[in-house]
């Protein structure tokens, strides 16, 4: 059985995957980065002011309870991890509290960041109005269209939105640009990767500021731990931050990733699953690209899926078995938001309902077992396009 690994070696690899792949411009910032994370991550007072802040501003403990009509429905043990209770209404805050602490500590007054959906948009520019940092989140043109009213939330929280229109105007662009606006700023400027993603030590450090998911879960269950713990895959921060403090306790851990509209249509979010080693973002991890090494674009009806790469964490649990990663597509999705929704009167987020669905589908396998699901996210974001698809289904 491999073993997790507390952190990645010195040049920030997790076995094969990882690393630092970036411009020679952006690496004193990525070391300077990596050595004022240690140093706050070791110091009690740091890690103090991080917690009191999820403990009094985003809520936490978020709930962990028992689902009995799911359960019944489904003839499996359902156990759910509440993150659509957390400020903001997903995972999102607590990494966006966790960095913009270290951003105050590092002397910076500014915050970038890049956001697909605006979830971690909205996320850091609710941390940033917390913590008072000046926030800049760049967007592509074409997510800043979809997605008019998470902009609208940024700009009432004082943050300036700055659309991005290379390439496809989408999430990967944005990660691309808010990268070199970061090489440029440095100086005063931190920068607020949204998931366990991009060069090291942004991998490393964002799993750790969410792994208080799975660490509140330990104390939650009190000893009596489920069979399976399941999460969606987008980048992989929720899921990482369950999985982390579970790996090795026996739980059986599965990712589960966007198949969009199948696997074979080619329209998919599966780096895992159907992606092949690569380097994306300044790591080396699976993802998504054609044969000439270009990287794809991704499909998902959720947004927060919809990345042609994953976390280099993931490959390394996927490559060592320490977790498995299977695939769910679009219509399964808007399945599983209205079989919570019905049965336990939550509407999850449609990257959340990827994991619920896969229950359900994998409920043959799982009869009798006790299952975790980590509803990363509420559905409020989401009910217009739901309403859009079920229209189209009449
Ligand atoms: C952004 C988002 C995700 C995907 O991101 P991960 O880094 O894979 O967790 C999942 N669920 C919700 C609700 C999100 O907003």
């Amino acid at each position: 059985m491999s073993k997790r690994l507390e952190r990645p070696d010195a040049q920030g690899r997790f076995g094969e995957f990882g690393g630092r792949f970036a411009p020679e411009t952006l690496m004193p910032a990525l070391a300077e980065t990596e050595r004022a994370f240690d140093e706050a991550w070791a110091d009690p007072v740091f890690v103090d002011e991080f917690h009191r802040i999820l403990r009094e501003f985003v809520g936490r403990p978020t709930p962990l309870h028992a689902a009995p009509r799911l359960s019944e429905a489904l003839g499996v043990n359902v156990l759910l991890k509440r993150e659509d209770l957390a400020h903001t209404g997903a995972h999102k805050i607590n990494n966006a509290i966790g960095q913009g602490l270290l951003a105050k500590r590092m002397g910076k007054t500014k915050v970038i960041a890049e956001t697909g959906a605006g979830q971690h948009g909205v996320a850091t520019a609710t941390a940033a109005a917390y913590l008072g940092l000046e926030c800049k989140v760049y967007m592509g043109a074409v997510d800043i269209e979809r997605q008019a009213l998470n902009v609208l939330r940024m700009e009432i929280l004082g943050t300036e939105v700055v659309p991005v229109t290379s390439g496809a105007g989408t999430l990967k662009d944005a990660v691309s640009e808010a990268m070199r606006a970061w090489v440029t700023t440095v100086e005063d400027s931190h920068y607020i990767i949204g998931s366990v993603v991009g060069p090291h030590p942004f991998p490393y450090m964002v799993r750790e500021f969410q792994k208080i998911i799975g660490d509140e879960i330990l104390e939650q269950l009190n000893g009596n731990l489920p069979d399976v713990a399941v999460a969606c895959v987008g980048g992989g921060s929720n899921a990482m931050g369950m999985f982390f403090p579970l790996a090795e306790s026996g739980i059986e851990l599965v990712g589960v990733e966007a198949a969009g509209e199948g696997i074979l249509t080619g329209r998919h979010g599966a780096s895992i699953t159907a992606g092949t080693p690569g380097v994306l973002h300044g790591t080396r991890t699976l993802m998504l690209q054609d044969a000439d090494g270009q990287v794809q674009e991704a499909h998902s009806i959720s947004a927060g899926l919809d990345y042609p790469g994953v976390g280099p964490e993931h490959a390394y649990f996927a490559t060592t078995g320490l977790a498995r990663y299977v695939a769910v597509d679009d219509e399964s999705a808007l399945e599983g938001v209205e079989l919570l929704a019905r049965t336990e009167g939550i509407i999850p987020a449609l990257e959340s309902a990827h994991a619920v669905i896969w229950v359900k589908q994998a409920a043959a396998e799982l009869a009798g077992k006790t299952v975790l699901i980590n509803v990363s996210g509420r559905g409020d974001k989401d009910v217009e396009q739901i309403g859009r698809f079920r229209e189209e289904r009449r």
